[in-house]
Formats: structure tokens, C-alpha cells, sequence
């Protein structure tokens, strides 16, 4: 059972969480906060043993803290934790308070400590958990992380974090650790999409094509449908998938690349019919050069999808080098394909964040592998 439910309105808005869109708070003087601090020494006493009241005093806390006024936020939550007598329970959920206060305002070192004081009290609690795997994660102590969702029972969080701990391992050269690390990962968590990116990713690196070819034959079969494409676009963006670099590399692709390409066409056309699939399967042909085979695999994909944008947006690509067009059309026609192509291929199935790179967790609202590709340009 959660700590929390000790109180009565347990749950927790996400606007708590959000930054306020000014900042208040300081322009109000030293005087201003000393009567606060009186009046919130006031509130505390009379408060203490009522958990409806103390909902209503922590609550009062938690509106400072979304506005910004962590000072405040957290000198309400002292005040209840220096009382004696206090109940355990009533405690611990003020430290909670006052872990997420510290959190919010960047002191990190500050938060670890009052979550780790909550869970003296209540023990592994999943809303403590939580926020320390989040301090972990943000802190780059995948390691860490991934622990916390093992103990939080989330597989997919916690074979996330083990691909991030891998990849660091890749960049510092442990390779057999980092080989390790993801196959742990897959143990945990066998649809984990971005360990068998990894994977994936790091063949490709070595020039094993055969083992290239079983390992992304499996992955298609263990990685959720909504999520193979994912596979695909990353290999094309060659590693670095948690990072920052744009996935939409301007070079051109290298002859070393074409015979990975060729495998993963072979293993799509082998996969069951799927529009998306289909037309990574023509992307990856027209890379390689073959632009009439990638013209019929373009087609396919129409037809089991008439209103898959992309799809038509090459196929009209491919026509217009048949066409006598004058400079000025075709200069015309040039504008709109480029307006065409900015358009971002991924949403967040969750929230309807629209972005040009893959991600894992949503930037926006923090939704575990919601991410799909837009086949109709009103999705
Ligand atoms: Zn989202």
C-alpha cells in the first residue's frame, strides 16, 4: 500500500512539477518572509496530529512550490518534521514533501537525503523509489537508476537505464562490459527497443554482417510492431541514440553501409506485410542506390496505406526526374518538397508531441516508448 494513502487525497497533479512561467517570491522582502515563517510556525502547531489538516498544511506547501518559492515550500515542511510527538507516517510524508521541494529546486544532494529519511520511516515505498530513480537518471547514475526500477518492478525503465549504462561503457572503450550490460538488459526487459538498437548498432560498427542479420531478425520479432521502425530509424542515425546529435545526417552513406541495408530489406520483405515497415524498406533501398525497386516498394506501401504522406511525397520525387520541367516550375516545386520534408515523422501517441528525432521517454510528458511514426498528416 502507498505511504501516501494514509491522507486522504493522495493523488498528485503534474502541474506541481511544472516550472512556473514567472518567478515570485524574491521582490517580497525579508519582512514579508519572517511573517510567513510565524504564521507558518502557527499552522504547524495546530495541524500536527490532524492528517486532514496536515493534508491541507502540506498542500498549502506544495502551491508554494508551484510557484517557485521553494524557501517557503520547505520551511513549511520543517515545521512539521521538528515537532515532537509527530506520527511516523505524517513524517515521513513531509520529508517526501521536502525531498520533492529540494528536487524541484535544483538541490539535488539536499533531495537524496530527505527521500532517503522518508524511506527510513515508511520503507521502499514506490512514490519514493520513483523520485530517487528520476535523481539517479537526471545525475547520469544510470547504474543507479536501473536498480531503482528493478526494486520498483518496471522492466522497461530498468532496461533503459542498462542501455544508457552500456553505451557509456561503448564510449569509454569496455567493451565486453558494455556487451554484458546489454545483454542484461534484454534479460530484463526482451522488447527492450533500444538494447537491441544497441546491439544492433555496434555489429554494424564491427562490420559483422551475419550476426547483423540473426540479431536484427530477432529484434523484429521481440520488439512491440508499433516499435520496429524505431530499429531502423536508429541504425540509419549510427549510435548516439540517447544523445543530442541530429538524427538526420547530412553525408551521404557509405558503401561499407549498403550491405546492412540490403539484410535489413531482405528481413522486412520476410516480416508480415506492414505499412511502416514497408516504407523504411523503400528508404533503405533508395540509399542504396535503387531507386526502381524502392519506386515498387513505395507503391506497396500506398497500397496498404493510400494516405501514408511519405510515401507519396518520394514516390513524386522519384517521378520529377522523368518530368521536362522548366527551372522556374521545378524551382516552385523544389520549395514545396522541402516544406514537405520538415514535417516531423514522430508524435507522442500520450501527449501529441510532434519531433524529428526518436525518443524513448516523451520530453513533454514523460510516456515510456509512446512514440509512433505520423503515417497521415493530420495524426
Ligand atoms: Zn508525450
Amino acid at each position: 500500500m502507498s505511504f501516501l494513502s494514509v491522507f486522504k487525497k493522495k493523488k498528485m497533479t503534474a502541474s506541481d512539477n511544472r516550472a512556473p512561467s514567472y518567478s515570485s517570491g524574491a521582490g517580497k522582502g525579508k519582512s514579508g518572509l519572517a511573517d510567513t515563517r510565524a504564521a507558518i510556525d502557527e499552522l504547524s502547531k495546530v495541524v500536527k496530529d490532524t492528517p486532514e489538516a496536515v493534508e491541507i498544511y502540506l498542500a498549502l506547501g506544495n502551491l508554494y512550490r508551484s510557484q517557485g518559492e521553494i524557501e517557503r515550500a520547505a520551511q513549511i515542511r520543517n515545521s512539521l518534521i521538528v515537532r515532537p510527538g509527530l506520527a511516523p507516517a505524517i513524517k515521513a510524508r513531509a520529508l517526501y514533501e521536502l525531498g520533492r521541494d529540494f528536487s524541484r529546486g535544483g538541490f539535488l544532494d539536499r533531495a537524496v537525503s530527505a527521500f532517503e529519511k522518508a524511506r527510513e520511516i515508511v520503507g521502499d515505498s514506490p512514490e519514493i523509489l520513483t523520485e530517487l530513480a528520476e535523481l539517479a537518471a537526471g545525475g547520469r547514475e544510470f547504474e543507479k537508476a536501473a536498480a531503482y526500477y528493478s526494486k520498483l518492478n518496471q522492466p522497461v525503465q530498468e532496461a533503459h537505464y542498462l542501455a544508457r549504462l552500456a553505451e557509456d561503457y561503448n564510449s569509454e572503450g569496455e567493451y565486453a562490459l558494455a556487451n554484458r550490460t546489454l545483454r542484461k538488459a534484454i534479460d530484463v526487459s526482451e522488447s527492450s527497443v533500444e538494447s537491441w538498437l544497441l546491439v544492433l548498432t555496434r555489429m554494424k560498427q564491427e562490420g559483422a554482417l551475419d550476426k547483423f542479420k540473426k540479431k536484427f531478425n530477432i529484434a523484429l520479432a521481440k520488439v512491440p510492431k508499433h516499435l520496429r521502425f524505431v530499429l531502423i530509424e536508429g541504425v540509419l542515425a549510427e549510435s548516439l541514440v540517447f544523445g543530442e546529435t541530429p538524427l538526420q545526417k547530412k553525408e551521404p552513406d557509405n558503401d561499407r553501409s549498403y550491405p546492412f541495408y540490403e539484410v535489413m530489406v531482405e528481413e522486412i520483405s520476410q516480416a508480415d506485410p506492414d505499412v511502416i515497415m514497408q516504407y523504411y524498406g523503400a528508404r533503405l533501398l533508395q540509399l542504396c542506390g535503387k531507386q526502381e525497386e524502392a519506386g515498387v516498394w513505395l507503391e506497396k506501401t500506398l497500397m496498404l496505406n493510400q494516405n501514408f504522406w511519405l510515401a507519396r511525397l518520394e514516390l513524386f520525387n522519384l517521378a520529377q526526374d522523368q518530368q521536362q520541367l522548366t527551372s522556374s516550375f521545378k524551382n516552385q516545386l523544389d520549395f514545396f518538397v522541402n516544406v514537405a520534408k520538415k514535417v516531423q515523422r514522430f508524435t507522442c501517441s500520450s501527449c501529441g508531441l510532434k519531433r524529428d528525432r526518436i525518443f524513448f521517454n516523451c520530453p513533454r510528458c514523460r510516456s515510456w516508448h509512446s512514440i509512433s511514426f505520423r503515417k497521415e498528416l493530420n495524426q
